[in-house]
């Protein structure tokens, strides 16, 4: 299947690593021009380097090191992206999680920038892109979430919380920008082997005198799929989400979490 993405631009904030970065290769990989984005200029240049290894030394792929949650950061990456690639059709709205811990262990100070960086970093990118996805024939926006806004997850109070309205954020674009041909979805990656999940497993393993393989493989049991996800299977989900093949699909929230949600809705 083509998923008619050759030449399109797009903007993965987040994405020197993880989620970010398996769906930045992923649309890559279908002939996108992509943009990426992280505070780590080191990570930036090791995650530009591999794509250009495994795409070649041209392909269209760049990065700008900044804080999603820094002043005019939303400005600065779709300006950049739209300079260095001339437009910009898809935009990936990713940012770190924020801190696990209960309501009670979670200081009432980390509930503001918890929103500022979960919620207003995709708000603002959103505002800076809008004028640049109104002119695109592909126009689409995708938000990276969690399985959180489906259940509580357990110690992860500001994520419960916080992200669901990154969902009626998404939701509401997709009524608002649907005439305009904007498409607006979110992804709801479960556990996933990422950075992130693998220093989690290896300080388990360390604390429980197992391996990280044993912790992750821990991890699955629960999960019908019996392990936990692969970054890349949650990357080709996300570029499919972001592509003129999913044309007809605005609104939804797609879980890849290896059916570990059991709810019916
Ligand atoms: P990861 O492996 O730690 O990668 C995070 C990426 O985001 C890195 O490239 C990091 O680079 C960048 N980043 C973090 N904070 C940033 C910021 N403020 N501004 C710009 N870039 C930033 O994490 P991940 O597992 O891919 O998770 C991505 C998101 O999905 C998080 O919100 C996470 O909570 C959520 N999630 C993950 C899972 C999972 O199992 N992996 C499950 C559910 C939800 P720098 O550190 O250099 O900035």
């Amino acid at each position: 299947m083509d998923l008619g993405l050759k030449d399109k631009v797009a903007l993965v904030t987040a994405a020197s690593k993880g989620l970010g970065y398996a769906t930045a290769e992923q649309l890559l990989a279908e002939g996108a021009k992509v943009m990426i984005c992280g505070r780590t200029p080191e990570s930036l240049d090791v995650a530009v380097a591999k794509l250009k290894t495994q795409y070649g030394s041209d392909a269209p792929i760049g990065s700008i090191a900044i804080d999603v949650m820094a002043d005019n950061a939303a400005e600065t990456l779709v300006e950049g992206t739209v300079t260095a690639f001339g437009g910009l059709d898809i935009l990936v709205t990713n940012a770190g999680g924020p801190p696990a811990g209960t309501f009670d262990s979670t200081d009432i100070s980390l509930w503001q920038s918890a929103f500022d960086l979960t919620v207003m970093s995709a708000v603002k990118l959103v505002k800076a892109a809008e004028s640049h996805l109104k002119k695109s024939d592909a126009g689409a926006i995708l938000t990276i979430t969690s399985v959180s806004v489906k259940f509580p997850v357990a110690n992860l109070m500001l994520s419960n919380v916080i992200r669901p309205a990154v969902i009626g954020l998404t939701k509401a674009l997709a009524q608002e920008y649907g005439p305009l041909g904007i498409r607006a979805n979110s992804i709801l990656p479960g556990y996933t082997r990422t950075d992130r999940i693998e220093y989690l497993l290896t300080q388990w393993a360390d604390e429980r005198g197992t391996s990280p393989d044993e912790e992750a493989a821990k991890l699955g049991s629960g999960v019908p799929l019996k392990r936990i996800g692969r970054p890349e299977e949650f990357g080709k989900v996300a570029c499919f989400l972001c592509s003129p093949a999913a044309s007809y699909v605005t609104g939804e929230m797609v879980l890849v979490d290896g059916g570990a949600y059991p709810g019916l809705m």
